[in-house]
């Protein structure tokens, strides 16, 4: 899988100059590698290799609803630069395929590494796995917490709930089901 990478010495720099601008002294004890802590995590962030996605296992025909709940990524709000916290949900109907446990996290991460919003997470998560399981019978909820709403504008803590559902996730019955797994 190729990885975005980032300019680390300009990210460096320009948090240097960031410091500056907001009247500090980035010589001070306190701030000297402050530019180089942060341009390291950006690294991270941004250069997360979320490893092999698309090993699936054949299976006899189940036709079961696999959920997994629970999974909390955090990712970058792209309108403020900070940061968010979701738990991912998702759930899919095994058909003649199955996703071992640990990729779902993987898909979640995967798309947690980067600028984003939590709608846009929600359908990036749920479209990858419709590609990788074969099927477009796939539901996808977060919910979430916007330190861009937590610690600026209205300060209030809270959670953001989303989802995508697709495929027999449209039928009362399945969403139903999906809904009373999550919550
Ligand atoms: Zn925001």
């Amino acid at each position: 899988m190729s990885v975005k990478k980032i300019d680390h010495a300009k990210v460096k720099s320009l948090v240097t100059e960031l410091l500056t601008a907001l009247g500090e002294d980035p010589t001070r004890e306190g701030l000297i590698e402050t530019p180089r802590r942060i341009a390291n995590f950006w690294r991270e962030f941004i250069e997360y290799d979320a490893g092999k996605l698309d090993t699936t296992f054949s299976a006899v025909k189940h036709n079961q609803m696999v959920a997994v709940t629970g999974m909390k990524v955090w990712s970058m709000c792209e309108h403020h630069m900070l940061p968010f916290w979701c738990e991912v949900s998702i759930a899919y109907i095994a058909d003649d395929k199955v996703l071992g446990l640990s990729k779902f996290a993987r898909i979640a991460h995967k798309h947690a590494h980067k600028l984003t919003l939590q709608e846009q997470l929600v359908s990036d998560i749920a479209n990858e796995l419709k590609e990788v399981l074969g099927t477009d019978d796939v539901a996808v909820m977060a919910k979430g917490e916007h330190l861009c709403m937590t610690m600026r504008g209205i300060q209030t803590p809270h959670r953001m709930i989303s989802s995508a559902l697709s495929g027999k996730f449209h039928k009362s019955a399945q969403r139903a089901e999906f809904f009373r797994l999550v919550d």
